[in-house]
């Protein structure tokens, strides 16, 4: 590993394509295509000091928490699923935007007294059953919650929305929201502690580049 002086952890798909933006206009961008090529560690183009690593979504806290990234751009989905202890949260990246919702069939009735719930977000849909004094048996799936639903293996779902098409086009609708969701820059707190007025300093560059969205 090279000695980069600051790692910045994004997390890939969806959230990567609208953050190579907003890394270029922080004078960030990596050095190659991330969307095409297989490098996992991509030095940044215009400054030989920062790196970027592309990860999978749900692993970016953890390597931000443990320091082996000194940056993190998350979904705020991701860090309430985390628990969000081991970081800073230090601005609202305003990319990748949508909510996250509890949803279930359309056309239907109310959903049971205990409703069984399908998610990937088990953490953060067990504590919005908790805080609204309801119980609800919660069933962890890693993608295609709408399925549930559908084939019966859950009365509810809880899951991101952006338009609502997904919803729409499988007969299932909005019944409440939990939070609104966009990226958000974290940072490692000993990293801050110790190279704080540089890091500062990046994450500046990451909020002017957020503003200017
Ligand atoms: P939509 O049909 O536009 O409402 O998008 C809903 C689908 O896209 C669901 O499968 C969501 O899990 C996914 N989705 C929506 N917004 C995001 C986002 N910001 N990040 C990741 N997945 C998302």
């Amino acid at each position: 590993m090279t000695a980069a002086r600051f790692r910045i952890a994004v997390a890939k798909g969806r959230l990567l394509q609208e953050a190579l933006p907003l890394l270029g206009r922080a004078g960030l961008a990596p050095d190659g295509d991330p969307l095409r090529e297989r490098r996992l560690v991509m030095p940044c183009a215009d400054d030989g000091g920062a790196e970027i690593v592309i990860i999978r979504a749900a692993d970016v806290p953890t390597f931000v928490e443990y320091g082996a990234a000194d940056f993190g751009i998350a979904g705020k989905d991701m860090l309430m699923e985390h628990d969000g202890r081991g970081f800073y949260e230090l601005c609202d990246l305003g990319i990748a935007r949508c909510r996250m919702v509890v949803a279930g069939h359309a056309r239907r009735g109310a959903p049971p007294r205990r409703p069984r719930v399908a998610t990937k977000y088990v953490a953060t849909a067990r504590r919005h059953f908790a805080q609204s004094g309801r119980q609800a048996d919660i069933v962890k799936l890693y993608g295609s919650m709408e399925l549930g639903p559908i084939l019966g293996l859950s009365d509810l779902i809880v899951d991101l929305v952006d338009t609502g098409e997904t919803l729409r086009t499988n007969g299932l609708a909005e019944i409440e929201e939990i939070a609104g969701i966009s990226a958000r820059l974290i940072a490692n707190r000993a990293s801050m502690r110790i190279k704080g007025t540089a890091m500062r300093a990046v994450a500046d560059r990451f909020a002017a580049a957020a503003r200017t969205e």
